[in-house]
């Protein structure tokens, strides 16, 4: 059993915007009503900026951003525009069509392919990304800044993975004893509180820190010169740190957590009212601190 899908209010256009400045490539989330919660569709139109940058010989380097206030409160767990049983074709797993599946099948092949898959291939761009980040960066939003090279955030921004009030042990793209150490990442999980962007650089999970007025200038400045780099050089540089990453786990931790994440999400369906233990985005928004 899963949750009840609300109607689309009106059709969203233009969910991912894609500006060139240069050889940079800035790709918005642009549902800034909504603080840019991901849904499937915005998923993969994220998916199609990302690769049409990683293919244009002019860019150099991608910046993620969001629109508005927030860069994203996660994903979209009770929008208008939630599309979760929606099927949009496959791209970056193997897996078939989720949306007439039964059982934990439906939502381990969704979440395989739309949330575990795209932050992985997002990851392993040849490209410098860099995730710029203002307000709230929560959970399915947090595994998007994380797939990213190098984190900037505005000094209002706040980062947290509260999932576990769903009784999930935490995001699907699960990086946090990599991102930060393992005792600080049980106290993010076990508490889920936010994580301010003082605290997120002194513990080394983010780059910089900056105020909300110089965040874009900040970030534009360091992907210039990112930008001016030799290209090959780059690509085989993030290449060497990445398989540093997953030589040291990353990869392995993932999978492994993977399948826990969807223990977590068949308990729920079947002790709940759906997979994410009856909670939606205003008790999920009620319950932090
Ligand atoms: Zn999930």
């Amino acid at each position: 059993m899963t949750a009840p899908t609300p109607e689309p209010a009106a059709p969203e256009h233009d969910l991912v915007v894609t500006e060139r400045r240069g050889a940079i490539a800035l790709i918005t989330m642009n549902r800034p009503r909504y603080r840019n919660a991901q849904n499937a569709a915005m998923t993969f139109a994220l998916d199609a900026a990302f690769g049409a940058a990683a293919a244009d010989d002019g860019v150099g380097v991608i910046v993620l951003r969001g629109a508005g206030d927030h860069f994203s409160a996660g994903h979209d767990i009770g929008t208008p525009g939630r599309d979760i049983h929606k099927d949009f074709g496959r791209v970056a797993t193997q897996y078939w069509p989720h949306e007439d599946k039964a059982g934990a099948e439906a939502m381990f092949v969704r979440e395989a392919e739309l949330y575990l898959g795209m932050c992985r291939r997002w990851r392993e761009l040849p490209k410098p990304t860099i995730a710029m980040v203002q307000g709230a960066c929560i959970a399915g939003g947090l595994m998007l800044a994380w797939a990213c090279d190098l984190i900037v955030a505005s000094d209002d921004a706040v980062f947290a993975d509260p999932v576990l009030r769903m009784g999930i042990p935490g995001v699907e793209y699960f990086a946090h004893p990599f991102v930060m150490n393992p005792r600080l990442a049980k106290e993010f999980l076990f508490l889920g509180d936010k994580l301010p962007a003082a605290r997120a650089a002194e513990i080394g999970m983010i780059n910089r820190v900056v105020s909300r007025a110089r965040l874009e200038d900040e970030v534009v400045a360091i992907a210039t010169r990112i930008a001016a780099m030799p290209r090959f050089a780059l690509a085989l540089a993030k290449k060497a740190i990445n398989q540093a990453e997953d030589r040291m786990g990353l990869r392995d931790t993932m999978d492994a957590a993977y399948a826990l994440h969807h223990l977590a999400h068949a308990h729920n369906a079947l002790t709940s009212p759906d997979h994410l233990a009856g909670q939606d985005a205003k008790s999920m928004k009620d319950g932090m601190k």
